[in-house]
C-alpha cells in the first residue's frame, strides 16, 4: 500500500497515525509520502458547498442500520401482504360486503391520509437533496461524509483481509507508477477540497482482474490485470482520475441512498401483489418480474449514470494534472476492441459500453483540452493516439463483416479478454 497524502501540519507523524489505524505495520511508515498543508481559496469551496436551504438540519440514517433494515422491510412487506390474502380468502362474504362500503364511504378520508404520506415522503426527499460538485446534478443524500467514512473502514478492512498477501510492494515498477501518475492528479488538483480533505491510498493486487475500485474513504484498488491493459501513465490517469471522481462526489454514499430510496417505493406494490393475486406460485413471478424491470428501469440506469459522471470529472482532472487527455478515449476504444462478441449490452449492466464511454470522451474532448491549455500545459504530441485506435476498430467491423481477406485477418489485433467492468 502506498499513502500519497496526509493532510496535516504534523506532516509524517500524522500519516503515520493513519497507516496505523489501518492495521498496517508501523515500520511501513517509511513508504508515506506527505503532501504539504495546501491554502485552499475561499472561492473554490462557494461552488462545491452549494446545497439547498433547510431550515432544520436533516436526520441522516445509519448506513449500518439501512442495511439491515432494507431486507427486513422487504419479507415484511410480503408477510403483510400475504397474510392480508389469507384472511381475506377466510373472511364470510357478508364481512366482506362491510369493509368495502366502509371504504367506499371513507373514500375521502383514505385519499387525504395518503395524500399527506405523499407530501412528508416528497418533503423528506427534498430535504436530503445535494447538489453534484462540478455537474451541478440533483441526487438524493441520506448519508453524512462522516458515516460513508466510518462505512468505508469496514469495507478497507475486509479489502485488506483479502488482498493483503496480494498486494504489490512499493518497488514494482506497477506501484512506481501509480505513485507517480496518483501524485501528479493530486497534486494539480489541489484546489478541491473535497480531494485535498481525504488520505488517499492505492494498493495494486496481484490478481489477473481487470478492475479498479475506490472506497469513499480514498482507499483506490488497482488489479494487475488492469495494469497489464495500460499502455503509458496517461492511460493510469484516465482510471485513477475516473476512481478519484467517484470519491470527491460521493458516489457510493448516492448509490446506497437511491437503493434505500428505490426499495422504500417498491414495499407498498410488493405487499399489494401478494394480497391480491390469487396464488403464492403467481405473486413470486411477479414479484420477481417487479423486481427485474425495477433493477433494468431504474438501478442500471442510475449506476451508469454514475460511471458517466466519473469519466467526466476524471477527465477534467486529468486534463488539469497536463496528462494527453487523448488516451482516455483510446483506451475504451481499444477497450472496445477487445470486447466480446454477444456480451450482454449495455442497458444490462452497471456500466456504460465501452464504445459509449469512448464517445462520451470524445465528445468531451475539445473542452478537456482547453482546460488543459488554460494550465499552461506542455503541447500535446502531433500523434493523436486515438487515430490508431479508429483504424483498429473499423478493421474489427470489416473483420466482423466478412469484408475481410485472409491476409488482412492476420494483421487485426488479437482481442483483450475482458473479464468484467468493476471500473
Ligand atoms: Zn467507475
Amino acid at each position: 500500500m502506498i499513502t500519497l497524502l496526509a493532510r496535516s501540519s504534523a506532516g509524517i507523524q500524522f500519516c503515520a497515525v493513519h497507516l496505523r489505524t489501518k492495521n498496517v505495520p508501523s515500520n511501513l511508515t517509511s513508504r508515506c509520502i506527505v503532501w504539504p498543508r495546501l491554502v485552499v481559496q475561499d472561492s473554490v469551496f462557494l461552488s462545491a458547498a452549494k446545497r439547498h436551504i433547510h431550515t432544520s438540519r436533516p436526520r441522516f440514517i445509519n448506513p449500518m442500520i439501512v442495511a439491515v433494515l432494507r431486507p427486513v422491510s422487504k419479507f415484511l412487506a410480503v408477510i403483510v401482504g400475504r397474510s392480508f390474502r389469507k384472511w381475506w380468502q377466510a373472511l364470510p362474504s357478508n364481512k366482506k360486503r362491510l369493509i368495502i362500503q366502509h371504504l367506499r364511504r371513507n373514500k375521502g378520508r383514505y385519499v387525504f391520509g395518503s395524500g399527506v404520506v405523499g407530501a412528508a415522503t416528497y418533503y423528506y426527499y427534498q430535504s436530503h437533496t445535494t447538489t453534484t460538485l462540478f455537474t451541478g446534478r440533483h441526487r438524493l443524500m441520506l448519508f453524512t461524509p462522516e458515516q460513508l467514512l466510518t462505512l468505508a473502514q469496514v469495507q478497507y478492512e475486509t479489502e485488506r483481509e483479502m488482498y493483503g498477501d496480494l498486494t504489490l510492494p512499493h518497488n514494482h515498477p506497477y506501484s512506481i507508477q501509480v505513485k507517480r501518475v496518483g501524485l501528479r492528479l493530486l497534486r494539480a488538483n489541489k484546489d478541491i477540497p473535497q480531494l485535498y480533505n481525504k488520505q488517499w491510498t492505492i494498493s495494486v493486487i496481484d490478481l489477473d482482474v481487470i478492475n479498479c475500485e475506490v472506497l469513499p474513504s480514498g482507499d483506490i484498488f488497482m488489479f494487475r490485470g488492469m495494469m497489464d491493459l495500460m499502455k503509458n501513465d496517461d492511460q493510469v490517469a484516465t482510471v485513477l482520475a475516473h476512481e478519484i471522481s467517484h470519491a470527491i462526489l460521493e458516489h457510493s454514499g448516492e448509490h446506497l441512498s437511491y437503493g434505500y430510496l428505490r426499495d422504500l417505493l417498491i414495499l407498498v406494490p410488493l405487499a399489494i401483489i401478494w394480497a391480491f393475486l390469487p396464488s403464492d406460485g403467481i405473486a413470486a413471478i411477479t414479484h420477481w418480474f417487479t423486481n427485474r424491470v425495477v433493477k433494468v428501469c431504474m438501478q442500471l440506469p442510475h449506476s451508469r449514470t454514475l460511471e458517466m459522471e466519473a469519466d467526466t470529472v476524471g477527465l477534467r482532472l486529468a486534463a488539469k494534472a497536463c496528462f494527453d487527455i487523448r488516451e482516455a478515449s483510446a483506451f475504451w476504444g481499444a477497450m472496445d476492441i477487445g470486447t466480446q462478441h454477444g456480451e450482454p449490452p449495455s442497458w444490462l449492466s452497471t456500466h456504460p459500453s465501452n464504445a459509449d464511454r469512448q464517445q462520451l470522451l470524445d465528445n468531451l474532448m475539445d473542452e478537456a483540452i482547453a482546460i488543459r491549455d488554460s494550465f499552461k500545459c506542455p503541447r500535446l504530441s502531433q500523434k493523436d493516439p486515438r487515430q490508431e485506435v479508429k483504424m483498429m476498430l473499423a478493421l474489427k467491423d470489416k473483420l466482423l463483416k466478412g469484408e475481410l481477406s485472409p491476409t488482412h485477418q492476420k494483421n487485426v489485433p488479437v482481442p483483450v479478454v475482458s473479464e468484467g467492468r468493476g471500473h
